[in-house]
């Protein structure tokens, strides 16, 4: 696991052309730039690493695209304290931007192998989240609720309703909606009965899976 000044001339780049295609929040783009994104890919692709794309990662899931990672970081504007519920830990990429930008961060995956993986990677890196939880992020995690934020990083057919009723009055759920690709929502509970709904623009997610695995 090396970490080289090779590696962070990379990450400043890549926090550039971040800048360039819109990200703005000065937290978030420290973050992708501290955030050693090739120790969460296959090595045999860490050239890749810092280039603005998706990857291939363990049972047929992948890492976000870095825009993809800083936008969903950006529109959330995670405070220090915030309590986050993440939905899709997959490699842990974004569970570590969350956990820079100082949210206590509960994350939920369902995929078996992934998860065991992520759970021993992300502490090596001095990453810890509150905890991560091997299950069905359909359901949310109630015992935890109600949440400041809700992040989903994979595509959902629909929005289930737990995530909306385990918001704080006040608090996000950003979610990107939809089959093939997806439309990126923000929805932001202003009253127990009322959300707010803002559509972001088009993305590509893997989906959402009902059940773990
Ligand atoms: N943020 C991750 C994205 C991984 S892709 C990263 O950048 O690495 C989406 C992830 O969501 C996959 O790991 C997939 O297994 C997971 N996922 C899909 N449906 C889910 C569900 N119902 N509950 C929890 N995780 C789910």
């Amino acid at each position: 696991m090396k970490d080289t000044a090779k590696h962070q001339g990379l990450r400043n780049q890549l926090a550039a052309v971040l800048e360039a295609k819109g990200i703005t929040d000065k937290k978030v783009l420290k973050a992708i730039k501290q955030i050693p994104r090739h120790l969460f890919i296959d090595s045999s692709f860490e050239a890749h690493a810092y280039q603005d794309k998706a990857f291939p990662i363990v049972a047929d899931q992948t890492i976000s695209q870095p825009y993809t990672v800083a936008f969903q970081s950006q529109t959330l504007e995670v405070k220090p304290g915030d309590k986050v519920l993440e939905i899709g830990t997959g490699s842990g990429y974004q569970t570590a931007v969350l956990l820079e930008l100082g949210a206590e961060l509960y994350s939920i995956e369902r995929q078996r192998e992934l998860f065991k993986k992520t759970s021993l990677f992300l502490p090596k890196l001095g990453y810890r989240a509150k905890k991560l939880i091997f299950g069905d992020g359909y359901k949310g995690l109630p015992e935890q609720a109600p949440f400041d934020k809700i992040i989903v990083t994979a595509g959902a057919p629909f929005v289930p309703k737990p995530l909306l009723s385990q918001l704080k009055v006040g608090g996000k759920l950003l979610i990107p909606v939809g089959d093939t690709t997806q439309i990126m929502t923000l929805f932001i509970r202003k009253s127990p009965k009322e959300f707010e709904k803002h559509e972001l623009g088009d993305f590509a997610f893997v989906p959402m899976l009902e059940k773990k695995n």
